[in-house]
């Protein structure tokens, strides 16, 4: 048996039209003789109105009742979704996360997927062409419904890819594939044919929302060959691949610009430079989940020093009770952040044979009079924190500056 794992983004589901167009494409499958997963997302604004009804009902919303809530937005697309292709005469059913099982930890709001039932999709595979499976949700083991993080559809598709074994992931999303940065900000973007996972794990954890995170470390984990491409048009899209020894895109040092306006700096103000300080403050931080993102220690001056760190705004309210509460116990002279900030990042794995990529970006910027607040980089990326009304200017200056919209096409 030939399966395909197709996944549909919300704004491919949004209405009847779109709908129409997403039939399209598995009618194409099928003709090429594949059975067919089809992983769906909410229709595009369901989640973020649950979301905002479920804060409205409570102000502390419990969190597996939270889930349980946000799982409805998908399980609605699919409804619709299997009803328009069995009125094609298609044989179709829809699932829910819990029917397969897909098991997960109990990490509401972010869980992990722990298995996925492969043999449960091939025994239904026997009696269905299609499966409309609901993304972003799965179940515990005592059986409640969790969510995996916004836009966790993405995860859900290559993961059930993964499972099936040598099986191929379709992305399809509103956008032709991955872009040189997000289209929508730079219109001269270009689209990258092939990309590396690790590339793409950069990407998207630096805030390119086109593939949620979790998505590609699955897809690199497991080798699943994942295609990105839109449900509108036919091009044939960005494949999100593994690094072979003789590929010509080390040539380029820079692959992408990646932003992300959801960072908050928090900085823990005239703090004693001595051993256990950092474990101080990042131990109770990690304790409660909060994801920390870049940390910079300013050089001490006379035994004192100043401890600066981003989280994303969700988290925000948590991280400063914690680190005013070090800050107390330590007694520092006090704790300041500020929400108005964002993080530019510089993406390629030919940096790794390239020096001055740094130099190279920070000069850009400094030409563009944007200051940089913090930086960090790992062996295939740089980040800068600038403030966020410089986010626009600094993504399209680093994007000239890397000639992105000039590159040729490997
Ligand atoms: P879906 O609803 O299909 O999951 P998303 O909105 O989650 O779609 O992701 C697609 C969006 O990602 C695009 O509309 C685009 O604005 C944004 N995006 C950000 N960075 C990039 C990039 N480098 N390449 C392509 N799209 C990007
Ligand atoms: N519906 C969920 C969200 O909006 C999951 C997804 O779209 O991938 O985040
Ligand atoms: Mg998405």
């Amino acid at each position: 048996m030939k399966i395909l794992v197709q996944k549909f983004g919300g704004s491919s589901v949004a209405d009847l039209e779109c709908m129409k167009k997403v039939r399209g494409k598995v009618e194409g499958a099928l003709a090429e003789g594949f059975k067919v997963v089809v992983v769906l997302s909410a229709r595009s604004g369901q989640t973020n109105k649950l979301i905002e009804m479920a804060h409205q009902w409570s102000d502390e919303p419990d969190p597996a009742e939270y889930d349980a809530l946000l799982a409805t937005g998908e399980q609605e697309s699919i409804a619709l979704f299997a009803m328009l292709l069995r009125q094609a005469g298609i044989k179709a059913r829809s699932i829910l996360g819990y029917q397969v099982p897909i098991l997960t930890d109990d990490s509401y709001n972010a869980a992990r997927i722990i298995s996925i039932e492969a043999d449960y999709f091939r025994s239904e595979l026997e009696k269905y062409d299609v499966i409309v499976m609901a993304g972003f949700q799965g179940v515990t083991a005592d059986k409640r419904i969790t969510t995996l993080g916004r836009g966790g559809s993405d995860t859900s598709a290559v993961a059930i890819a993964a499972a099936l074994g040598s099986c191929d992931c379709h992305i399809y999303t509103d956008v032709d594939g991955v872009y040189t940065t997000d289209p929508r900000m730079v219109p001269e973007a270009r689209l990258i044919p092939k990309i590396y996972y690790e590339e793409m794990l950069e990407m998207a954890s630096m805030g390119a929302k086109v593939l949620q995170i979790r998505s590609v470390e699955f897809a690199k984990k497991f080798n699943v060959p994942v295609w990105v491409r839109s449900t509108f048009t036919n091009e044939p899209g960005t494949l999100v691949t593994q690094e072979e020894d003789d590929d010509m895109m080390e040539l380029y040092m820079v692959s992408g610009i990646a932003f992300d306006k959801d960072q908050v700096r928090i900085t823990l103000l005239g703090v004693p430079d001595r051993p256990g300080i950092s474990a101080a403050l990042f131990v109770p931080l990690a304790e409660n989940d909060i994801l920390v993102d870049m940390i910079v220690q300013k050089a001490s001056r006379d035994g004192i020093t100043d401890m600066t760190y981003t989280v994303s705004h969700r988290d925000l309210k948590r991280a400063l009770a914690i680190t005013e509460d070090v800050c107390a116990k330590i007694e520092g002279l006090g704790v300041e952040h500020d929400t108005k900030v964002a993080k530019v990042s510089v993406i390629g794995v030919g940096m790794r044979n390239h020096s001055g990529v740094a130099a190279q970006a920070f000069t850009a910027l400094h030409n563009a009079d944007i200051n940089i607040i913090m930086i960090s980089t790992s062996e295939i990326k740089i980040s800068c924190l600038i403030l966020e009304e410089h986010i626009e200017t600094a993504v399209k200056t680093l994007h000239t500056t890397f000639a992105l919209d000039k590159q040729e096409t490997v």
